[in-house]
């Protein structure tokens, strides 16, 4: 065969799919930073695995990405303290300033107050690029530990670029969960982590990361939120209404210095009698209080203006002044949505704004 015959054999091979294919999968895979903070996943018995030992330990992880490793804490996530959430928020944006090459960052945590933290990153790290949070249920000398499984796939999604622009993403057990949503449903299946009524955004199947929905909620690069000048986050409280509840816990937080209360309410937002007393307290003394549902799903509304000409009674004004409704937003959740209204405003409308657009 000719000499230009066989080039032009080969030219048409390398135009083809398949070989399209072959020179991609050759191409360095992209590259994802491992920011380790602890948690069960690293809680190996007679001491922490390492970021560096984690990464060790998935053989194939040069197939998916190029990790880079860095330690940020090594402790239980009910361990991590409000301070290091601003820390961690904030180095999550430095990276993504400085590395304009990086697809993404995995951040590991302990599961028990993973929802929390990943919801904090949802708010607060302002790129399109993935933030991808994994733990695991069982530590790393329990047989059947899948802490390394976890975080393969934790790297595939924040290595995959139809990851881009889906916010903080949790993902355990095969399962991409938006971290708008997810939440820990059992203390101690492998299972736990799910979204309840709404369901899992994607997967993470042999053959690729695929999703099937995206939220519509403001997040991550659409944030309002800056922590640029913040140095400490405002306290805010969670108070579960019960049968017979009492009001003195508000009062008591109020008292010790809360800037806001989230009352994680009976059905769509029923308190018991005293509490309504305690929130009048809170709400004479400007301190916001968010009704949400302690029922795990399901959105309390807003409610209705009063009409021009009704006569509000002194409590509804209070009410009108400073209750605010969670929306669709778990009690945990709206405590990290209220503390980062609070750091820009004290504007009710503009709170009501903020929970009824993240
Ligand atoms: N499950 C615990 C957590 O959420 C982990 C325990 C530990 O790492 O000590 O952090």
């Amino acid at each position: 065969m000719g000499r230009l015959a066989l080039a032009c054999i080969l030219t048409l091979i390398a135009a083809s799919p398949v070989c399209a294919r072959l020179v991609a999968q050759e191409a360095d895979p992209p590259r994802v930073r491992l920011i380790a903070t602890g948690g069960t996943i690293s809680n190996r018995e007679g001491g922490r695995l390492t970021a560096d030992e984690l990464i060790e330990l998935i053989p194939d992880l040069a197939r998916y990405a190029r990790v880079e490793a860095e330690q940020f804490a090594n402790v239980a996530s009910s361990q991590l303290t409000l301070d290091q959430w601003l820390e961690l928020s904030r180095r999550l944006n430095e990276v993504f300033a400085q590395d304009s090459g990086l697809a993404g960052v995995v951040v590991t945590s302990g599961t028990d107050t993973l929802e929390e933290t990943a919801y904090f990153l949802h708010l607060t790290v302002r790129s399109e690029r993935p933030v991808v949070v994994v733990g695991a249920m069982r530590n790393p000398s329990t047989l059947g530990y899948e802490g390394a499984a976890n975080l393969q796939q934790a790297f595939r999604v924040a290595a995959a670029p139809q990851s881009r622009g889906k916010g903080t993403l949790v993902v355990l057990n095969d399962e991409i969960n938006s971290a708008r949503e997810a939440t820990k449903t059992d203390s101690l299946r492998l299972h736990t982590f799910a979204t309840r009524s709404y369901g899992v955004l994607g997967s993470v199947d042999r053959d690729g990361v695929v999703y099937y929905r995206n939220i519509l909620r403001r997040h991550t690069y659409r944030s309002e939120f800056d922590l640029t000048g913040v140095s400490k986050l405002p306290r805010v409280d969670v108070i579960m209404v019960y049968q017979g509840a009492s009001g003195d816990l508000i009062e008591s937080v109020v008292d010790a210095g809360s800037h806001g209360i989230v009352l994680a309410a009976a059905g769509a937002g029923a308190t018991s009698g005293t509490q309504r007393l305690a929130m009048a307290y809170a709400h004479e003394r400007g301190i916001f209080t968010v009704i949400s549902t302690r029922t795990g799903s399901g959105r309390v509304m807003p409610r209705r203006a009063p009409t021009t000409d009704q006569e509000m009674s002194e409590n509804q004004q209070l009410s009108a002044a400073y209750r605010i409704a969670a929306q669709d937003i778990a009690p945990l959740k709206a405590r990290i949505l209220l503390m980062l209204a609070l750091t820009k405003t004290n504007d009710v409308s503009e709170i009501r704004r903020m929970f009824a657009e993240y």
